[in-house]
């Protein structure tokens, strides 16, 4: 499709959830959505636009005349204006304080005597920011969802309400956690196979019914009919049966991932110049790994959410160490729960030859370099689609919402990862490294991994793989439908 006149060009609303994992690939689809000849406008949380202008400047958020960027309160009180926002009170908060600023946004948009861009045509919004819907019925706008999870984790989610109804969650109490039920095998999900409780996403952990997460995910699966269409970031080739079973609940699916290539061929630099990022991304990363042999170093990072105690802290530091491996370790300063992420100093000194420490990396452009042989991540989605888009193996230590279903995945369908105990021990830690590094299993699931990064290349890099087909659909068959 080519571009479209100026005066008649369609205008999406493009929202992320204010999290570092929903907003990179909503931008990503925003990104392609201008390419096609859409007007957009972004909504980012008036906490988030301003970590966006400390950590990239200003001109981050200059935007061009037909991508701009706004900002509407979440309703949270104050917090550390640097450090990662409590999950269960935005997911509380944002959709009773954020409609009434959105709906004002969209008036504001569409009112001609003050404003210079064409009325809005569409919502593309995240799938957790179901509240929007009552905007789109509100404005007689279409609306899709983007669902930022994987397939399977999202297909988890749905069945959270069977979960609740069959008595499997709430737990009896917290002792269920350890004591074996979690094996208790699932038989009836559509689309999955051998897949037991433990699988499911984290929130189903808890003994308080009117736990916030329990309750918001219901709600927020239960939206998904409501929209015109459901978005994923995955390709067909690696979710097949869990998007059929998706299909059931919404017919009108359109995977476009991964979103990371896809839009590898935007070629306008300052689209390109875009970013999302909320942290400062350490300088030196790569300079880094250009010192290294292919398959050399291990990459240690668990995303921008995941906390962990001290002790853990530990054991991994000691099991990188033990592991005589070169490796790149991404240690957020808020990843201690409640402390300072402090490293034992002898740690320090033991691994200054072959290891490098930084708070924050550009992952993408690391996951892509040749001297990365394995990644220790915690299976957020991007993080996971992102090392299937480099081919690379992972060890799996996912924290919690859909990470859990993820690392099963990784683990068992796509051959691409071994799990690490949640009590992380350092010789856990050292052993699964050197088989990621240099053990038969290791060689297998980098096999693997290359074999999966062939399939996504095939869906997102050729103008006939199905992801560029399924973006021109959603284009064409929604956003633009009459
Ligand atoms: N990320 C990054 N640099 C870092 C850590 C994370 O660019 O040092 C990016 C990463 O590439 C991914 C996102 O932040 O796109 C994290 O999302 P993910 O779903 O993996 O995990 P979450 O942060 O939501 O737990």
């Amino acid at each position: 499709m080519g571009s479209l006149p100026k005066v008649t060009k369609p205008h999406a609303v493009c929202i992320p959830y204010p999290a570092q994992g929903h907003i990179n690939p909503m931008l990503k689809l925003a990104k392609l959505l201008h390419q096609k000849g859409f007007h957009i406008s972004f909504v980012n949380t008036e906490f988030n636009h301003n970590r966006l202008l400390r950590s990239r400047g200003p001109a981050v958020l200059d935007g061009l005349p037909d991508f701009r960027f706004y900002a509407i309160p979440d309703g949270l009180p104050p917090s550390d204006p640097d450090a990662t926002q409590d999950i269960p009170s935005l997911c509380k908060y944002t959709p009773t304080h954020s409609l009434l600023p959105f709906c004002s946004l969209i008036s504001k948009l569409n009112d001609t005597s003050v404003s210079d861009v064409p009325p809005v045509t569409c919502i593309v919004s995240d799938g957790v920011m179901s509240f929007t819907l009552k905007a789109a019925e509100k404005f007689g706008l279409p609306e899709v969802l983007f669902w930022t999870t994987s397939a399977c984790g999202l297909l988890g989610y749905l069945q959270y309400r069977h979960l609740v109804e069959r008595g499997y969650t709430p737990l009896k109490d917290m002792s269920y956690v350890t004591n074996g039920y979690l094996d208790t095998k699932i038989e009836w999900v559509p689309g999955m196979k051998d897949i037991k409780l433990r699988d499911f996403p984290s929130f189903i952990r808890t003994t308080d019914p009117n736990d916030t997460m329990l309750n918001f995910v219901q709600t927020e699966s239960a939206a998904l009919p409501r929209a015109r269409a459901l978005i994923l970031n995955t390709f067909d080739a690696l979710e097949q049966d869990v998007l059929d079973a998706i299909s059931a609940i919404q017919p009108r699916i359109y995977t476009v991932g991964p979103l990371q290539l896809m839009v590898n061929q935007i070629q306008d630099h300052r689209l390109k110049s875009m970013s999302s990022n909320l942290w400062k991304e350490e300088a030196g990363c790569i300079d880094w790994l250009d010192t290294k042999e292919a398959n050399s170093v291990v990459y240690v990072n668990f995303g921008s959410i995941t906390v962990m105690t001290a002790k853990q802290l530990t054991e991994f530091a000691w099991g990188l160490a033990n592991s005589k491996k070169h490796f790149l370790w991404i240690v957020r300063p808020d990843i201690v729960v409640g402390d300072s992420a402090m490293l034992p100093a002898e740690f320090i000194t033991d691994t200054e030859n072959r290891g490098m420490l930084a708070s924050w990396c550009p992952q993408e452009e690391v996951l892509k370099h040749p001297a990365i042989g394995g990644f220790l991540t915690h299976n957020g989605w991007n993080s996971t689609v992102e090392s299937i888009s480099g081919g690379v193996p992972v060890i799996c230590w996912p924290f919690f919402a859909e990470q859990q279903t993820n690392c099963r995945y990784s683990c068992v369908e796509w051959g691409i990862g071994m799990e690490i105990d949640n009590e992380v021990k350092r010789d856990e830690v050292e052993v699964l490294v050197r088989e990621l590094m240099d053990g038969e299993k290791g060689k297998e699931m980098r096999r693997n991994a290359l074999g999966w990064k062939k399939k996504a290349e095939e869906a997102a890099g050729h103008a006939d793989g199905s992801s560029r087909v399924n973006l021109d659909k959603l284009v064409d068959q929604v956003l633009l439908a009459k």
